[in-house]
């Protein structure tokens, strides 16, 4: 007896096969038999004439660590079609913690993932110190999707260093320590090593965040930490500094996977990108497994300007982002500052992401109504219509506005045909969602149902086999996730039925039901019909089951390598 058969579906088993029409049975969470025309009783009959099946979607980069504590779905993932999420990203995780510690490390993720203070404080459920500890509590939680934990640099840091993790190199035995931690991470359960070198990564009063202060010493050891354990994926959010052929160095000398974020396509630079994908592409034909992390989703950030951030490395906006709300008005409106900002960017001194490109900041939401026909205009067609110069047009415009006006800048991944090259190399890991951070400004946590919408269907930049493979088996064995990612008898039954005529994107809304009332943008994605994880429905036609079962596990065996 099946517990579920699917029939008539059009499988996509997501190593790429090509779709083929035929039915999939589940039985104890797990896939019983896969394709063809199924036989046999089964509790549970779904018609999936027209639909399409394939395994969950596995978010490969999120920032879940904190909102696991209170929320076991991470939502809003799962009615996203993701069934396994990626927590640690960055190294930016709770745990290890302090209780002395608990209090910078909020402070910090407040800063560098744009998570709410408040609501961090007054949800995050500090059972734990450790990171089995840590595990451990999610487990006894319960979760919803599967989650996967990379150990945090910067925590493992700053557990052994207190505040000098973020202003000093470690010292040997500091470093001994660290390696440690990082073998005790692996060894409850860890997928790997998650870091940052990246430079926009500060934490509170713009202090660098821990890792940004490992020197090669540090890096090398930890990755060995990971060699003798024999396994673990090393992924880094890559600054500057960082070379490619440093990475293929420590990739060379303890054999770990790499996983390079976050390769944004830009137009201040526009061939970088895809320079380092080579660089990449060279050291895996040299047996390396360094791999570009992509995304496929174009980075919105909304603003207002009240907390410009855009703007922050032009030298003359600093003063803004430091200037307390109630004295905004009176710098925005002095001309020195005006002409100071204007000055800069032209300069482009420290310009790392808006490069005057005034066509893709728009007017998302005016505060009054007689202004409303102006929303979902470029602020250069703006200022041009009334013959200023973008930066008064915007500032004289939130002005008149209490600066409540919302802009949205398009500044990163804004060129179709540069994404769909980069999605479209084989050994790229598209991911990069940052699910449960920066929740004011963006929800890319639908990225996997936009890959199988608008890229595959609408836009033909890869077919639908190759957009499923991106997003489930591919990242699967990147992982080391043995029995997940593709649909074949014995895997773990995480699957997502969907419409392939209407999958894509839904309208963005702001919920205010994060812990002490913070708000959030969620997505709400088109043609999910269903989600099961381990053979449990979580999902249906009309969103998440309220009481649907933590069928969820913390995954803690992976592939070694
Ligand atoms: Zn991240």
């Amino acid at each position: 007896m099946f517990d579920i058969v699917f029939r008539n579906a059009t499988l996509i088993d997501g190593t790429g096969a090509p779709a083929r029409r035929g039915d999939l049975a589940v039985a104890d969470g797990r896939i019983a038999a896969a394709g063809g025309a199924i036989a046999g009783p089964a509790r549970e009959v779904v018609d999936a004439s027209g639909l399409a099946l394939m395994p969950g979607i596995i978010d490969g980069h999120t920032h879940y660590d904190a909102q696991l504590t209170w929320d076991p779905w991470a939502d809003p993932s799962p009615a996203l079609g993701v069934t396994t999420v990626v927590i640690g990203n960055c190294g930016f995780t709770i745990a290890p913690c302090r209780p002395a510690d608990r209090d910078i490390t909020m402070r910090n993720l407040t800063q560098v993932e744009g998570m709410s203070l408040a609501a961090l404080r007054e949800g995050i459920r500090w059972e734990f110190e450790s990171f089995p500890e840590y595990l451990a509590l999610l487990e006894r939680n319960g979760v919803v999707p599967n989650v996967v934990a990379f150990a945090g640099h910067s925590s493992i840091r700053t557990w052994v260093m207190g505040a000098d993790a973020s202003t000093r190199a470690a010292t040997d035995d500091e470093i001994a320590r660290m390696a440690g931690l990082v073998r005790e991470a692996i060894a409850a359960g860890a997928v790997g090593l998650g870091s940052s070198t990246n430079e926009p990564h500060n934490g509170e009063g713009g202090v660098p965040m821990p890792s940004r202060l490992a020197d090669e010493r540090e890096f090398r050891a930890l990755l060995a930490a990971m060699r003798d354990a024999g396994r673990g994926v090393f992924m880094l959010t890559k600054g500057s500094t960082t070379t490619v052929p440093f990475l293929e160095g420590l990739a060379a000398d303890t054999g770990r996977a790499i996983i390079v974020a976050a390769m944004f396509h830009s137009n201040t630079a526009p061939t970088r990108v895809f320079e380092q994908v080579e660089q990449m592409k060279a050291a895996q034909a040299r047996g390396r497994a360094i791999v570009p992390q992509v995304s496929c989703c174009a980075l919105t950030m909304e603003f207002t300007l009240r907390s410009a951030y855009v703007f922050e490395d032009n030298a003359t906006w600093k003063q803004a982002m430091r200037t307390p709300q109630a004295e905004l008005p009176r710098l925005y409106a002095d001309r020195d500052f005006r002409e100071g900002f204007k000055r800069d960017l032209v300069e482009g001194v420290g310009r790392r992401l808006f490069n005057s490109e005034w066509h893709r900041i728009f007017l998302r939401e005016a505060r009054a109504p007689r202004h409303r026909g102006l929303e979902g205009r470029s602020l250069a067609d703006l200022a041009a219509a009334e013959g200023k110069h973008p930066v008064d047009w915007m500032l004289d415009f939130a002005l008149g506005e209490d600066l409540d006006t919302l802009f949205v800048a398009e500044l990163l991944n804004s060129e179709p045909e540069s994404v769909a090259r980069l999605i479209n190399e084989e050994s790229a890991h598209v991911s990069l969602s940052d699910a449960g951070a920066h929740l004011t400004f963006l929800c890319d946590a639908d990225f996997g149902l936009n890959l199988l919408g608008h890229w595959s269907r609408d836009r033909g930049a890869l077919p639908i086999e190759k957009a499923a493979w991106k997003l489930t088996g591919h990242p699967a064995a990147l992982f080391g996730l043995r029995d997940r990612g593709t649909l074949r008898e014995g895997a773990a039954a995480d699957l997502l039925l969907f419409d392939p005529a209407t999958v894509g994107r839904g309208q963005r809304r702001r919920a205010w039901d994060l812990p002490a009332g913070a708000s959030r943008l969620v997505a709400e994605g088109k043609g999910v019909h269903g989600v099961w994880v381990n053979g449990a429905r979580v999902v249906d036609r009309n969103g998440p089951i309220a009481d649907a079962a933590r069928a969820g596990k913390v995954l803690r065996d992976f592939a070694g390598s």
